[in-house]
């Protein structure tokens, strides 16, 4: 559907440099203030030059020692001599005609994932990867096809979000246009940021690497670093139950569920977590969540499949089971893959389905695809993983 020439793509030659620089010496990215004061005070360095080097990493977007000009030349060497701030490898960097942009990322024992940019005309959101492959198996899913090769570091989350800030030019101090924030006393200038959004939406189940999403989040919402609200990052989950609570007590980010089915025996063969953790038992969960997080939505991802999930029943199902519960349902049209067993629901049935929903007041955006010629649309991540080995992409 695409015309190549709307396409950018490029491989990076600095993904192996990066990735081998990554593996020399321990990296600081993704460690809590508290760490990083921990290991900068081990070489003799006063503590408070770890909240300096925070400022530089996370609001000037520093991927070296050299540039943090505030620290003396030999406290520099120092840092340097014993670690790295470097980001993971750009292997891929691929731009679609819809300006939605993605990154493959290669890290220092040669895995990758996939990080994806979608902008939008009030924002611009970026969906993080948190595992390498994934354990489950959700059957629309072509990540779930990739086997789990294992769990992102909250430094390798981080990067993602450092990489794409990159990408879009956005670090206080870089040219274009700024505004003026305040954190405590604090005021600087700066830029206008396209980065508004992060949504744990990329490859694996978040709950399965709960701590370092955890970790993670904590670097993302720092008000003196990368500041971005709670209100601003969702974690998605196909229904690790148990961890939801403990996101809740633990970050209080938004929460999205994918949902997919409104029967236990659709949803059991969709999203085989079912089988663990069923249909009711998540939506409690998700009551209990909006307890203790008050004045927050869940956000219900639903993926139209023809003639699987999308009759006007499932709808008013849907609006049934949701009672009590306050929500937004996405409607996602299906993105195909190669060798998927499903199609995507023809557009009327999707628009009706979605009026269903609305009569029984459930907002219900229907999603726009975005990305697909670059296979970064919702649930098409690892293709370009895969294609990678010599293989040319065909845009
Ligand atoms: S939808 Fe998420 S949890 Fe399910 S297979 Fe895909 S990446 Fe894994």
């Amino acid at each position: 559907m695409s015309d190549s020439t709307t396409i950018i793509e490029k491989i990076a030659s600095n993904a192996d440099t990066s990735a081998e620089a990554m593996a020399v010496l321990p990296n600081l990215v993704g460690l809590s203030r508290e760490q990083l004061k921990e290991k900068v005070t081990a070489l003799g360095i006063e503590g408070f030059r770890a909240n300096q080097m925070w400022q530089a990493m996370y609001t000037r977007g520093a991927t070296d020692f050299s540039q943090m000009s505030n620290i003396k030349k030999e406290t520099q060497s120092l840092l340097a001599n014993h670690f790295s701030i470097a980001r993971a490898g750009v292997s891929r960097n691929a731009v679609s005609f819809d300006q939605t942009q993605k990154w493959l990322l290669k890290f220092a024992d040669g895995n990758e994932v996939e990080t994806v940019f979608i902008p939008d005309s009030n924002r611009g959101t970026l969906c993080v990867s948190s595992q390498v492959g994934c354990t489950l198996a959700c059957t629309f899913c072509h990540t779930g096809t990739q086997r789990l090769v294992r769990n992102l570091t909250p430094g390798e989350i981080i990067t993602q979000v450092l990489v794409a800030r990159d990408g879009l030019g956005e670090w206080a101090g870089t040219t274009g246009k700024t505004k003026t924030q305040t954190h405590g006393k604090i005021t600087r200038e700066t830029p206008d940021r396209q980065l508004t959004n992060i949504v744990f939406m990329g490859m694996g189940e978040p709950m399965f690497n709960y701590d370092n999403v955890v970790a993670a989040c904590r670097i993302m919402m720092d008000s003196d670093g990368l500041a971005l609200s709670r209100r601003k990052i969702t974690v998605s989950t196909s229904g690790v139950v148990p961890r939801i609570r403990d996101l809740a007590k633990d970050v209080g980010v938004n929460l999205a569920i994918s949902l997919h089915a409104v029967t236990d025996e659709l949803r059991d063969v969709i999203v085989p977590i079912n089988r663990k953790y069923p249909i009711a038992e998540l939506l409690d969960a998700c009551r209990e969540y909006v307890r203790l997080v008050p004045s927050r939505r869940i956000m219900f991802e639903y993926v139209m499949l023809n003639g699987v999930n999308d009759s006007p029943e499932d709808a008013h199902k849907l609006v049934k089971l949701l009672e009590g519960i306050p929500s937004k349902v996405n409607l996602i049209p299906f993105n195909p893959w190669p060798g998927a067993p499903y199609t995507c629901s023809s557009n009327n049935r999707i628009h009706a389905f979605g009026r269903i929903l609305i009569a029984g007041g459930i907002a219900s955006p229907i999603r726009k695809t975005r990305g697909e010629d670059i296979m970064a649309a919702c649930g098409q991540l690892k293709s370009m993983s895969e294609l990678k080995k010599g293989q040319k992409v065909r845009l």
